[in-house]
């Protein structure tokens, strides 16, 4: 199938693809690497009036590091992220995560901001804003907002984002020392999307987690914050201990059930991904074999 037809127009800076958005509206379209977009056009299940090609605004791509935080533009794809020495240093958890979302050819093309801005709850890359702690910017016709990423993801493919916004930037906090992360997902095959993931970012303090910021995705209609992982807070985690934390996880999780995975199977993989994130972070493997959930 072929998308409907549409109207075209090249912005050629940010100022003027925000003109373009406050004229068409909720008839426009951002087109980004089009790696979403365009088959979401093609199937039909969206028949936007106005593209509006913001894919050649240099402006809005790279990534930067000043004292505390780094910025990395919209327009910056994955495959610059998986290979910048930057984000490897300053947020491994995204180094490793990008290269779970699809393939080779999807990654040259598909951008951070499209991603954030599609919002599928199963990407891996909304999950690790809200990890990260990132703060998304937004131009709009009233100037710039900032965003948490905990309040940016609002529903299955829904954002904090109006019609007449831009997704410009993310910004990450520099991580304190004793960071540490984790990242694992289920999927059918590498590179498809997750059946249930997780993205964290600990601190690790001894032998304690004195920070600990697990997100889930995949099991809800956006990026999951589990509260079970408070009770690993601060004190020495037991097998018993983390026997409670997973009984509260899949209380608290409200996966869908489709053709990938049942939702008995994705609450059941959630509670893997919980234990190996803990036992790794630790770097206690036996604590996995101890917990029973
Ligand atoms: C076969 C296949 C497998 C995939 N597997 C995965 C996967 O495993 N994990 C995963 O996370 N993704 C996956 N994707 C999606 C892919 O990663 C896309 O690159 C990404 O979701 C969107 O980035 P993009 O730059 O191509 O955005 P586009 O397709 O250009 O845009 C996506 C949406 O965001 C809007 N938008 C784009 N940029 C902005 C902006 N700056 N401001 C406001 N709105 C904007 C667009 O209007 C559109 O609604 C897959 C895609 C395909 C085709």
């Amino acid at each position: 199938m072929k998308a409907s037809a549409f109207s075209y127009a090249r912005a050629s800076s940010v100022g003027n693809a925000l003109e373009l958005l406050v004229v068409h509206g909720e008839n426009a379209k951002v087109l980004s690497g089009g790696q979403s977009l365009m088959p979401a056009m093609n199937l039909r299940l969206i028949s936007p009036e106005m593209i509006v090609d913001i894919g050649r605004l240099a402006e809005l791509r790279g990534i930067a590091v000043t004292e505390d935080v780094v910025r990395i533009g919209a327009l910056t794809r994955h495959a610059d992220l998986a290979r910048s020495p930057e984000i490897a240093a300053h947020a491994p958890l995204l180094t490793q995560a990008v290269g779970h979302v699809a393939h080779p050819a999807i990654r040259n093309r598909g951008t951070i901001g499209g991603s954030l801005a599609h919002a599928d709850p199963a990407s891996e890359l909304p999950a690790c804003m809200v990890a990260l702690g990132a703060t998304i910017v937004v131009g709009g016709p009233h100037g710039e907002r900032r965003i948490a990423a905990a309040d940016f993801f609002t529903g299955i493919y829904q954002t904090a984002l109006t019609a007449q916004e831009l997704l410009t930037a993310v910004e990450l906090p520099v991580l304190p020392k004793e960071s540490a992360h984790f990242f694992d997902e289920f999927a059918r095959r590498h590179g498809d999307y997750a059946m249930v993931g997780l993205a964290a970012q600990a601190i690790v303090r001894g032998e304690v987690l004195a920070d600990f910021r697990p997100v889930f995705f995949a099991v809800g209609d956006r990026p999951v914050l589990a509260r079970a992982a408070s009770g690993l807070l601060n004190r020495p985690v037991t097998p018993a201990l983390l026997s409670d934390a997973l009984a509260e996880l899949a209380a608290e999780l409200e996966p869908e059930g489709d053709q990938q995975a049942s939702v008995s199977m994705r609450r059941h993989l959630a509670k893997l991904l919980l234990v190996r994130c803990v036992a790794a972070l630790l770097g206690r493997p036996g604590l996995a074999a101890g917990a029973s959930g």
